[in-house]
């Protein structure tokens, strides 16, 4: 080539402005075991992040004006919590110490869509999204006292004409203001009838919205018949056309787990949308003044011993049990075995949800460590889960309950190139639980990095307080 032709060559090289490798990424996140459950791919990876997003998946290493070594480390989609009820953001730090990049306040819900995601905008560590909750709206149509759940007329008595129509179209506003769903507490609102309920699962169907459920009856509290609960929701999907989501199944089905997860595959086998999910814990939690005490009052003596005092530790007494339940406050109930709640978390079809509270004042570990406890407890010493099996029921699966509704969610559970760079950065051979039931404030140990949006909240092991890369997850709004 002459020496002329040489130089308009490199002129016009000059011209195709390809920008220094430095700046093709933001972040790279070089020699991890990258895992992604839905191609099945498990192996060194190194993943380049721009803008948010995963932009790159690579075999050979990637440059950036930052890269992170995660030699060792396994890179997942973050956790994706679809039953969480803190309301103080502090709490959702201890749920991102435990890989969670996304959750979701869908079980109960909240009866004014806008006014939740307003509270949280910029001010939240991973992202969020809410349910419009049929308990919480007919709290307010009825002017029921509860704090959270009914305490009053929305739990023990049966809604009129009017109020049924007023409630109907309050979950009707939210599911066009962007509801991620419909919440239904139905163990909390025994009064509230079928046809009720159906009317409200006709409504969730034509936004083309799940039903979260805490099925009727059955609570670690007690019930006469758990069958019976998950029988009913499963009838009004059927009718309605809505997809319905069972909450805890662990603590639902209790001595009924086994049945009720064959009910759950033999409904889905014949069309019906149902899913469910599981925390991995033998003691439930829930409010004593609620109505699933209500049938407490005349216990045998050591049943009351089944009760922890959240905010002492101290084990009740028909005495105590009396007190505080005038008073209000949260209980643990010590009622399920370890061998059901495996069964439980090893079920294909079971999702990992942790049915957390706020951390402060103090609530049930479950709120700070559900996923290392199942990586740690389920996956590593008992091998009752691959690691994939593992990451797929807290990453792929409840991201995939939400795409109907929600379409961002098809970007959300998954690393591959042009996914929402949410990721859970961990030692699989030291992630573990801290929290106990006695101190269940503690910080989860074993996620070196986690990123949500791109950004770090977790870092070299260390939560960045005051980091506030949540978005919110919300289903389009109507016009
Ligand atoms: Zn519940």
């Amino acid at each position: 080539m002459r020496p002329r032709h040489l130089l308009l060559l490199c002129a016009l090289l000059s011209l195709i402005s390809l920008p220094a490798a430095e700046d093709a990424f933001d972040l790279v996140i070089a020699n991890g075991r990258v895992i992604d459950p839905e191609s099945g791919l498990d192996a060194v990876r190194h993943v380049g992040i721009r803008a948010g997003r995963i932009a790159a998946l690579s075999e050979r290493a990637l440059a950036g004006p930052e890269v992170v070594d995660a030699s060792g480390l396994v890179v997942a989609p973050g956790f994706i919590n679809l039953h969480w009820h803190g309301t103080d953001p502090h709490s959702n730090y201890y749920e991102a110490m435990d890989g969670v990049t996304s959750s979701f306040e869908l079980e109960i819900g909240v009866a004014d869509v806008d006014k939740w995601y307003d509270a949280r905008a910029g001010r939240m560590p991973i992202n969020y999204g809410v349910a419009i909750g049929h308990a919480p709206v007919r709290m307010v149509v009825m002017h029921d006292p509860g704090a959270f759940l009914p305490a009053g007329d929305a739990a023990r008595r049966p809604a009129t004409d009017t109020e049924l129509a007023q409630i109907r179209r309050g979950v009707e506003h939210g599911l066009a203001r962007g509801a991620v769903g419909v919440g239904f507490g139905l163990a909390y609102t025994p009064a509230a009838s079928r046809w009720e309920i159906l009317e409200i699962f006709r409504v969730a169907a034509r936004y083309g919205a799940a039903g979260f459920v805490h099925i009727r009856g059955a609570s670690s509290a007690g019930s006469a018949d758990r069958e019976e609960g998950l029988l009913e929701v499963i009838a009004h999907s059927a009718v309605s056309g809505a997809p319905v989501h069972v909450a805890h199944i662990n603590s639902s089905a209790q001595e009924a787990v086994t049945r009720m997860l064959a009910i759950i595959e033999e409904a889905r086998a014949r069309g019906i949308d149902v899913t469910t999910e599981a925390y991995p814990y033998t003691a439930g939690m829930t409010r004593i003044e609620s109505f699933l005490f209500d049938s407490w009052t005349d216990k045998p003596e050591q049943d009351y011993g089944k009760l922890q005092w959240v905010a002492t530790g101290e084990r009740l007494t028909r005495e105590s049990f009396l007190k505080y339940r005038k008073q209000g406050g949260y209980v643990l109930i010590h009622a399920n075995t370890e061998a059901r709640v495996r069964t439980a978390i090893a079920h294909p079809l079971t999702m990992i949800a942790s049915d957390g509270f706020d951390v402060e004042p103090p609530s049930h570990p479950r709120s700070a460590a559900t996923y290392s406890r199942v990586l740690a407890h389920y996956v590593r010493e008992d091998g009752a889960l691959s690691l994939m099996q593992a990451l797929r029921k807290m990453s792929l699966m409840p991201a995939q309950r939400l795409e109907a509704r929600v379409p961002e969610m098809r970007d959300k559970g998954r690393v591959r190139a042009g996914a929402h760079a949410d990721l859970a950065i961990f030692d699989p051979a030291t992630v573990r639980d801290v929290a106990t039931y006695e101190r269940p404030a503690q910080f989860s140990q074993g996620m070196r990095y986690v990123l949500v949006n791109g950004a770090f909240v977790v870092r070299d092991g260390e939560v960045i307080e005051g980091a506030t890369p949540g978005r919110p997850v919300r289903a389009p709004i109507a016009p």
